[in-house]
């Protein structure tokens, strides 16, 4: 027994010459909030993919519960996708939005729609924006339109990429709150892709550093800023750092 949920052994991804992931190995526990950190182009969108499974990994394994799915296709895996850009479809309503994944599953009209009405109140989304398409939307509700959309099947595990990167600092304390209590509220396990460090400090319960395709450590944001092991972690660090002893 364990108390992972999800497992992630020697996956490796290639894109002809680049490692896109090279070797990884780490876990998350259920209920904890896992950030994945790393400069462009290290990986990070690449792992949540071969977790999703519409990345099809070169080598290693995937298990969900100690059960392998590295086989088992994106639909029956339980998992929720937030991409970066939200993923919203552009020519439905926020509540044809957020019943999708519902329609598909086969869920009935009437079970749908109490779902999406608790998920529209959980994301303090008014009635009056339910009609509306995404476009009418600001940056900060498509965010949470797309994440009850995510949420609607209840999954046991999502996956945000960088849910922080397209919104300025005002909406980002806006849809934070939503973030950090997704395992209370919703029993969701959750992994972001965070492209600042500082948020990843501020949210996380554990960070992966990701450096070309490699996993240079995992450390709880306390373990990470005092004990950097690897230079390119400390770069990564030293803006955070220096700010801490000014601020001290
Ligand atoms: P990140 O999300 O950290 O910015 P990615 O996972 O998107 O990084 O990309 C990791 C590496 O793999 C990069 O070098 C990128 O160019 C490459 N890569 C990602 N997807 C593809 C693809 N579909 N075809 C070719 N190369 C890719
Ligand atoms: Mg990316």
């Amino acid at each position: 027994m364990n108390g992972n949920l999800l497992t992630i052994e020697h996956l490796t991804k290639r894109y002809g010459q680049v490692a896109a992931l090279d070797d990884v190995s780490f876990a998350v526990q259920k209920g904890e909030r896992f950030g994945v950190v790393g400069e462009s182009g290290s990986g990070k969108t690449t792992l949540l993919r071969c977790i999703l499974g519409i990345t099809i990994s070169d080598e290693g394994r995937v298990s969900l519960e100690n059960k392998d799915i590295t086989g088992v296709p994106v639909e029956h895996r339980g998992i929720g996708y937030v991409p970066q850009d939200f993923g919203l479809f552009p020519h439905l309503s926020v509540s044809e939005n957020i019943a999708f994944g519902l329609r598909i599953q086969k869920i009935s009209l009437q079970e749908t729609r109490s779902r999406v009405e608790t998920l529209l109140k959980a994301m303090q989304l008014s009635e009056e924006l339910m009609s509306r398409k995404p476009r009418e939307l600001s940056g900060g509700q498509q965010q949470r339109v797309a994440l009850a959309r995510a949420l609607a099947v209840s999954p046991k595990l999502l996956l945000l990429d960088e849910p922080l990167s397209n919104l300025d600092e005002a909406t980002k304390d806006e849809v934070l709150p939503y973030l950090r209590t997704l395992s209370d509220r919703f029993g969701t396990t959750a992994m972001f892709v965070i492209h600042t460090i500082q948020d990843a400090l501020d949210l996380c319960d554990r960070i992966g550093v990701f450096h070309r395709g490699r996993l240079l450590q995992v450390a709880t944001p306390h373990e990470l800023v005092g004990k950097p092991t690897t230079p390119q972690v400390s770069r990564l660090l030293a803006g955070i750092r220096q700010n801490h002893t000014h601020s001290s």
